[in-house]
């Protein structure tokens, strides 16, 4: 198998659907019409595209082992500086462990890959995502996570076809990459009405948001500068949820933001009451980064 990410290809093809199944057919139906299709190819470079006259949405493997690593070293990494603050300790060191060093070893081989030949097979002895894992291991965790974002990706490209958005990639205005974000966030949400179900998707939005934000560094900037900028990005599709402010979604970007923030050498004492808060408190400190 040209790469352990196509132990999942049945699941992938299927993700969009399954994220919600209350609106399966809807989505069957509409891409039916429409002629949508999946391609996925094998090159270099961050690839999620739209190409709305051929009704193709086209992404990569190295894109796909992209995406779950990066879900996977931000799950790990949430997971220990949980642990790490049940245990009362202040500092949280985030290749401490066997298990986090392990999967930022991973993550900087996709990031690697992805900027390199986009065809480098997945390194011996690392962690990958296999078709049946062993239930609530890290893996079952990432696969599910890794396939949520992927449908909230998708049907953030499905949305650019539905609203008429236009053709070019390069011209498209922040204002329709929010509109779609939006109109995603909407779709695998709006009509789910079990809140653990509601959870799982939401977490699946902040996960393919996070990712996306770690391929925002400098060489790929062309391709990002038309989307708006990551965190905020994670603020609105969050407020989209109706959750509440102490919801567990606030807690994994914060967290994330967070290490985010220290490898820039900023650390912040948060004073927020709510998880939305110390949020948002994190949320300031990365604009001023970028002032
Ligand atoms: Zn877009």
């Amino acid at each position: 198998m040209r790469s352990p990410i196509l132990e999942l290809e049945s699941a992938i093809a299927a993700a969009p659907y399954r994220i919600a199944p209350e609106r399966e057919q809807e989505l069957g139906d509409w891409c039916d019409v429409e002629g949508v299709f999946l391609d996925i190819v094998d090159q270099p470079g961050f690839t999620f595209h739209v190409y709305p006259l051929e009704k193709k949405i086209q992404t990569s493997i190295a894109s796909l082992e992209f995406l779950w690593s990066t879900t996977y070293v931000h799950l790990v990494l949430y997971d220990e500086y949980a642990q790490a603050q049940e245990r009362g300790e202040d500092a949280f060191d985030t290749g401490g462990t066997q298990r986090s060093a392990a999967a930022i070893d991973l993550a900087k081989w996709a990031v690697g890959n992805i900027f390199g030949s986009g065809k480098q097979p997945w390194p011996d002895n690392f962690v990958r995502p296999i078709a049946e894992p062993v239930h609530h291991s890290d893996v079952h965790v990432a696969n599910e996570l890794f396939l949520s974002a992927f449908a909230w990706i998708m049907h953030h490209e499905l949305a650019h076809i539905r609203l008429g958005h236009g053709v070019a990639i390069t011209s498209r205005s922040q204002e329709e990459e929010k509109e779609a974000d939006v109109a995603a966030t909407r779709w695998i949400l709006e009509k789910c009405h079990d809140s653990k179900q509601l959870q799982k998707r939401t977490y699946g939005v902040v996960a393919a948001i996070l990712s996306l934000k770690a391929i925002a560094s400098p060489g790929t900037r062309d391709v990002l500068q038309t989307h708006p900028p990551t965190f905020e990005r994670i603020d609105y599709c969050l407020s989209e949820a109706g959750i509440d402010d102490d919801n567990e979604a606030y807690a994994f970007a914060a967290c994330i933001m967070q290490i985010q923030l220290a490898s820039r050498g900023v650390s912040v004492a948060h004073d927020g009451s709510s998880f939305k808060e110390i949020f948002s408190e994190y949320l300031i400190e990365f604009s001023k980064l970028f002032r």
